[in-house]
């Protein structure tokens, strides 16, 4: 296990994956009923850009490093929660400081909901168990992501959201989260799954979603957002993010937000979206 987030961290994709996380929390929530959030693959929960391993990448200044000048408005209005929980979270920890998936998952969550936040890597999950196991719907645990995913579900909360974000050091990982997607959704078919993935090469990401769209037995959103041409499978040119169960307004939403993201992200003058349906009534 070599991937340390904390490279990455605020990078144009953690800007994407979070804006989107942030606002699909924000939508489960507009119902009373209790949720259950499920971060398989969590990280450290909190990031310090003015630290060594953010320095050294520099990648947090083409993401989160973008956004401070304000876009227009019905843009702005859809990043708002994100943009709160931002200035929340460095309100408390300091200004150079940029939430991770935990970090963000504990500003939204309420009382009557429960967060799981699943770590392998033995530092990363001593940092997160310290960070967040004194809080009281909180649990840390130091399992295999994929295995926490399966025994964690169906909870006994109706309602809820999974994140799979893991670091794709193994070649077959992207086949990997499609298997266990699609199994994760016959064990609980009315759970909400966000599935981050990256983009070097389109050829494996239409694979996927071809495979999605004929096997997925709920709808889904394959999310993009593209920064550099796809044609040179060695950098990461995009980010994806494929929702099972979206809300209904998902769609319109991404459909404003990634292209103005794609325009102040892209390298290059390259930038590009894509926002498209899978699996039933596609
Ligand atoms: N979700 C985090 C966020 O948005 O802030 C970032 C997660 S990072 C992309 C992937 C994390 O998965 C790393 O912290 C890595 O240590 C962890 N990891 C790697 N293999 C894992 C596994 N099999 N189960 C759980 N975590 C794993």
């Amino acid at each position: 296990m070599n991937y340390r987030h904390a490279f990455h961290a605020g990078n144009f994709a953690d800007v994407m994956k979070h804006v989107l996380l942030v606002r699909i929390l924000s939508y489960l929530q507009r119902k009373e009923t209790p949720l259950r959030v499920i971060d398989t693959h969590a990280g450290i929960g909190l990031y310090d850009l003015t630290g060594d391993e953010a320095g050294r990448t520099g990648e947090w200044v083409d993401g989160i490093g973008r956004l401070d000048e304000s876009f227009p408005q019905e843009v702005e209005d859809l990043l708002a929660p994100y943009r709160r929980v931002v200035g929340d979270v460095r309100a408390r920890h300091g200004q150079s400081t940029y939430p991770g998936s935990p970090a963000i998952i504990r500003e939204l969550l309420r009382r009557q909901d429960r967060g799981v936040f699943v770590e392998l890597h033995p530092a990363d999950n001593a940092v997160l168990g310290e960070r967040f196991n004194e809080v009281s719907n909180l649990k840390v645990l130091h399992l295999d992501g994929w295995t926490a995913l399966h025994a964690l579900i169906p909870p006994k909360e109706k309602r809820g959201l999974v994140l799979v974000d893991p670091p794709y050091e193994k070649s077959n990982e992207l086949e990997r989260l499609g298997d266990e997607i699609l199994a994760a959704v016959r064990k609980w078919p009315t759970g909400v799954y966000a599935g981050w993935y990256p983009i070097k090469d389109t050829a494996p990401v239409d694979a996927l979603f071809e495979r999605l769209h004929a096997e997925c037995p709920r709808p889904g959103l394959r999310l993009e957002l593209l920064i550099d041409d796809p044609n040179d499978p060695t950098r990461l040119n995009g980010s994806g993010l494929l929702v099972v169960n979206p809300y209904w307004t998902l769609k319109d939403e991404a459909e404003i937000l990634l292209p103005a993201l794609a325009e102040r992200l892209s390298q290059q003058g390259y930038g590009a979206y894509r926002c498209e349906a899978f699996g039933p009534h596609a």
